[in-house]
């Protein structure tokens, strides 16, 4: 039956990878047929490698998203900091990592603005990183129950959102399955490439969107 309103949506999974969570959802996503990117974080990676390995062997990107997540660079940005946070974890992806070198900082709770300082951007346009925001947040940290129906508000509002969901909660990710068919059912085509919008550094050239990310 044709699509009438296909829209593209990208989900993208943060902060694990988890041991027992983390296989839940690529099971969902597997049944789906649908490829996402997991932006890990180092010291979680170290301790659960075979899981990301197995997320890439099913066909999902692998991303660095910091090596502690203790700190936004709005609030700790020296150069030290920054290097420790984002080449160790480089390190332990190894050879996971997509060929464009794929960073998403970490926000705060979704915040984007000072995601990045100078110090930061210029590491990762030095060392040719990518470097990913988001448009969507739908809080499954904070809400396990609420969060699908935040998601499809704040999707129906953008013209290609992308997702940031955490595959460390079992609870709101038990949601995912029921979330994702609701979705398709609704038109929606899901893809794995990153919407332009949310990319501040490409390859490390830095894009017009780059400003609104920036902290002094
Ligand atoms: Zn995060």
């Amino acid at each position: 039956m044709p699509r009438t309103s296909e829209k593209p949506v990208t989900l993208s999974f943060d902060n694990g990878p988890h041991p027992e969570v983390t296989p839940l959802v690529l099971d969902v996503l597997a049944r789906h047929d649908i490829r996402t990117t997991f932006f890990v974080v180092g010291q979680k990676l170290v301790e659960n490698l075979d899981v990301a390995r197995r997320a890439r062997d099913e066909g999902h990107w692998i991303g660095n998203h910091t090596w502690s997540h203790s700190h936004p660079f709005r609030e700790k940005g020296d150069a030290a900091f920054v290097a420790s946070e984002i080449d160790r974890t480089q390190s332990a992806i190894g050879a996971l990592a997509h060929d464009d070198k794929l960073f998403r900082p970490y926000g705060g709770a979704g915040r984007r603005d000072g995601a990045l300082n100078s110090v930061a951007a210029e590491h990762l346009r030095k060392h040719r990183f990518t470097c990913v925001m988001w448009n969507s947040v739908p809080g499954d940290f904070r809400d396990a129950v609420g969060w699908p129906d935040t998601a499809r508000r704040q999707i129906s509002e953008i013209d290609w959102p992308l997702v940031v969901l955490h595959d460390i909660h079992g609870d709101a990710m038990t949601r995912l399955d029921r979330f994702v068919s609701t979705l398709k059912d609704e038109g929606y085509s899901f893809r794995q490439e990153l919407p332009a919008s949310t990319i501040v550094i490409q390859r490390g050239q830095p894009t017009e969107a780059l400003g609104g990310v920036l902290a002094n």
